[in-house]
């Protein structure tokens, strides 16, 4: 289906009808390159009927309407486009009234969502130059240049300009079917060269959340980053501190779930970034030898998952992201006389409490995050009833993966991961013979890895109480 855009991108001049241009390395845009509808192989095939839609009653109501973003960047690299982003001259209230199943969302940067049953299309007004005659309550920055407010309307040639990456810089206007190409986007796109439009150090100050972008795209699109786009990151990565921790939480999802959260990971790390969202944890790594191992097996899994269609949740691997944070803490209070099952609960609200302030982490992911934690302390007590308690716990089965996570980094030697997989998958017979295994072994099998001096408890009078039945 891409085969003659394919060709089309390798022979870029042959082909390109330049409107005007400004391609003498100054830095600015280069001008607007257009291919027409027979020159370019995107077919509306590939678009949602929803958003194909909106673009239709947008063009029909005498409004400019164009596909952009992230859609046109991934069909033209052959992948399927799940989100659709319109960009309009409509204003949100002309959107509003032009579309019944739409919302105005957003302060800072207000947009409006048209719902069609799940699906959601995301159209967004051209937005245009800050100038200081504009009030405050349309376009706000602050004195380190951080857009604080981006809702001034332009036209589409503005609203180019001010994207991030030249291949987002991509429009597909519903009026002729024709591809616009605002910066380079097209080049950039066939040498796989994620490129910001603009000077990198103002473009990162206005927004510094496009520094997680540029390492999202990377790793998604294995793309490399322009090496103007890439100097200042590890300068400008602690302006990352400036960000709502509910912006960075949802952002975090988009690097660590699409897919390829394992090359985010090191990206991330090598480019100073990680530490500006998971700070405890960067310092742990130094500190544990199993953390790492840890952190990257939970990625694993969850690109795994991801690959094979299946529910990841944000509970599992902030869950992973923060223990060995927690453990650290629970070692560091045991030392000082408090006993373990109280140290695990002070442990995980001090670790919580202070990532609360990069990152939000919404109730409906900690409160299942805490009881995979509270579960790696019930899992090796497995006397009597309290096996089938915990097996018919409703969390039972991501602790158990958590467990077996930190059997495979080395936290824990291995072996309770085992009778819980035998355990979990055996008849009425097995599970009385595994618990008479229990029984024999009070000492159970889920002792640190690592010896470290035990300062002796008074009133000791079961040496591993807190671990093990
Ligand atoms: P995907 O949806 O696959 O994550 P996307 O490129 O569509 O990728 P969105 O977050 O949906 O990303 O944003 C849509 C478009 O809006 C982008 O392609 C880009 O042009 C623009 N955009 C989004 N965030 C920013 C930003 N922080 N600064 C400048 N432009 C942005
Ligand atoms: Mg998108």
């Amino acid at each position: 289906m891409f085969k003659g855009f394919t060709r089309f991108l390798q022979r870029p001049g042959e082909r390109l009808k330049t409107l005007f241009g400004n391609q003498d390395g100054t830095g600015k845009a280069p001008g607007l390159r257009i291919i027409p509808r027979e020159e370019h192989d995107i077919s509306r095939q590939l678009f949602s009927d929803s958003a194909l839609k909106v673009l239709y009653r947008l063009h029909n109501a005498g409004y400019e309407a164009y596909l952009v973003g992230g859609c046109l960047r991934d069909a033209l690299l052959g992948q399927t486009p799940k989100d659709f982003d319109v960009a309009t001259n409509a204003t949100p209230e002309e959107l509003r009234d032009l579309f019944r199943n739409s919302r105005i969302i957003g302060r800072r940067f207000r947009i409006v969502h048209v719902r069609f049953g799940r699906e959601i299309i995301e159209v967004t007004t051209f937005r245009g130059r800050h100038t200081d005659d504009h009030g405050e309550h349309v376009s706000q920055q602050s004195e380190a240049g951080l857009l604080l407010r981006d809702n001034v309307w332009g036209n589409v040639e503005e609203d180019a300009l001010r994207r991030d990456f030249t291949v987002n810089a991509l429009y597909y206007n519903i009026a002729d079917f024709s591809l616009h190409d605002w910066a380079g986007g097209l080049d950039d796109l066939e040498h796989r060269t994620l490129r910001l439009i603009g000077d990198p150090q103002v473009r990162y100050r206005e927004d510094p959340v496009r520094m997680l972008r540029a390492i999202r795209f990377a790793a998604k699109l294995d793309f490399t980053l322009a090496p103007a786009t890439e100097a200042p990151i590890r300068e400008l990565a602690p302006l990352l501190l400036q960000i709502p921790p509910a912006r960075l939480f949802e952002e975090v999802l988009k690097l660590f779930m699409s897919g390829q959260a394992v090359a985010t990971y090191h990206l991330l790390r090598d480019y100073g970034l990680f530490a500006m969202l998971f700070p405890e944890a960067d310092e742990t790594l130094d500190e544990l030898d199993w953390a790492e191992p840890l952190i990257i097996q939970a990625l694993a899994n969850t690109d795994d998952r991801v690959r094979r269609e299946r529910p990841v949740t944000p509970a599992f691997l902030f869950g992973a992201l923060l223990w060995p944070g927690v453990q650290q803490r629970v070692q560091r209070l045991q030392a000082e006389g408090m006993p373990p099952i109280p140290a695990q609960q002070t442990a995980a609200q001090q670790a919580i409490a202070r990532q609360l302030q990069h990152t939000s982490i919404p109730k409906r992911f900690s409160l299942p995050m805490r009881d995979i934690w509270d579960l790696q302390q019930r899992l090796p007590r497995r006397r009597g009833k309290r096996a089938y308690q915990t097996l018919e716990h409703p969390r039972f089965r991501a602790a158990y993966d958590f467990l077996l996570l930190r059997e495979a980094a080395g936290e824990v030697k291995p072996g309770l991961g085992d009778w819980w997989t035998a355990f979990q998958e055996g008849d009425e017979h097995d599970q009385r013979r595994l618990l008479g295994k229990v029984d024999a072994d009070p000492a159970g099998t889920a002792a640190p890895r690592k010896r470290r001096p035990r300062k002796r408890r008074r009133n000791n009078t079961r040496p591993d109480s807190g671990n093990h039945d």
